[in-house]
């Protein structure tokens, strides 16, 4: 769960119930609550550079309303983007978030979830009888700031009720316990982002152990949601095999056998780009994420821009390794990639 050091609450935001009861959740503990008056809201976060800046706004929570309501396509996971949260408490050291969210990258909650769930409405009436696909998790993670949002709670009750829409997210967090007992109708994917102790301990700072996420995912299947793994970024390092081998198995040994859906993975292989290396050397001047560019292979991307990913052997045998660890360890399962 995110516990703030400061709380920015945007002007009129305390109109909405949501809002009051973070006030409320916060006003007594040792946190920083700050009351916009204007629209100035990162002269309240600190910082004298681009490292303290970022540490601080990981640390700030802002609380306000979603504006715009026209949502961001998201494809091709999803056609829509549905916007609850964006930012993150976590500091993942290779985040692509890292280059997206500006130099105080504070996690804002939008409290005004029925005008947003409105809009989706709208989205959704428009493509029947089509389905229409929303991501909660495309600019954030949505999980830790659950607890006292409810957002995800009403939302999963929304698109339950919803014959023609369904809603996923991804998360590095387990704070999923107020969410079990919904009324989900299965319309809700919940996905969760794992990967080896090494890679968490070195690179994912703030984010929940490998294990709680498993624990995590293994009470979503349960409680009959569809469940994913999303196994990225994949590290080449010495001992590997092994570790990614000794994941899969422990996720395994948890998973309940006979769950209505097949459970999903997606697997990939670390790849960065030029700006997001030069942002990440700001911010984390001595991260050791192997990012050589002599060591990797230059790939146009679809969106413009390049992207240096492990070089074709390397990337065949992270392809072969998983295919095959899954495959043998999982019965009722889907392999959506691995690249
Ligand atoms: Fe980025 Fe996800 Fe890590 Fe948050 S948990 S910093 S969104 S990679």
């Amino acid at each position: 769960m995110f516990k703030p050091k400061r709380i920015i609450f945007e002007k009129d935001s305390l109109d909405f119930e949501a809002a009051r009861n973070i006030y409320e959740e916060f006003k007594d503990k040792d946190v920083e609550i700050i009351s916009l008056t204007s629209n100035k809201l990162k002269q309240h976060i600190p910082g004298v550079d681009l490292a303290s800046q970022y540490g601080e706004g990981k640390r700030t929570l802002v609380v306000g309303t979603k504006k715009s309501l026209k949502f961001q396509t998201c494809k091709p996971s999803a056609h829509y983007q549905l916007p609850l949260v964006s930012g993150c408490m976590g500091q993942c050291e290779y985040c692509y978030l890292n280059t997206m969210l500006g130099d105080k990258p504070y996690v804002k909650v939008h409290v005004n979830v029925d005008d947003i769930l409105n809009q989706a409405q709208k989205y959704i009436d428009e493509r029947v009888p089509d389905t229409t696909v929303f991501e909660g998790a495309a600019t954030s993670d949505p999980v830790p700031v659950e607890p006292y949002t409810h957002a995800l709670e009403k939302s999963i009750i929304f698109f339950g009720k919803s014959e023609n829409s369904k809603f996923r997210f991804v998360t590095k967090y387990n704070d999923i316990d107020s969410l079990l007992n919904l009324e989900h109708n299965g319309h809700t994917e919940m996905r969760f982002s794992i990967n080896t102790s090494s890679v968490i301990n070195k690179y994912e700072h703030f984010t929940a152990s490998r294990d709680k996420r498993i624990e995590a995912g293994i009470k979503a299947s349960m409680a009959g949601y569809p469940v994913g793994f999303l196994i990225a970024p994949v590290f080449i390092y010495e001992g590997w095999k092994e570790e990614y081998h000794d994941l899969l198995l422990e996720l395994r040994s948890r998973l309940p056998d006979g769950l209505k859906f097949p459970v999903t993975f997606e697997v990939i292989s670390h790849r960065y780009t030029t700006t997001a290396k030069n942002r990440i050397a700001q911010i984390f001047p001595h991260n050791e994420l192997p990012m050589n560019d002599e060591d990797r292979v230059f790939k146009y991307g679809q969106f413009g821009y390049g992207k240096y990913v492990y070089p074709k052997e390397s990337l065949d045998e992270i392809k072969g390794f998983f295919a095959e660890e899954i495959e043998n360890l999982f019965s009722n399962k889907e392999v959506k990639y691995i690249i």
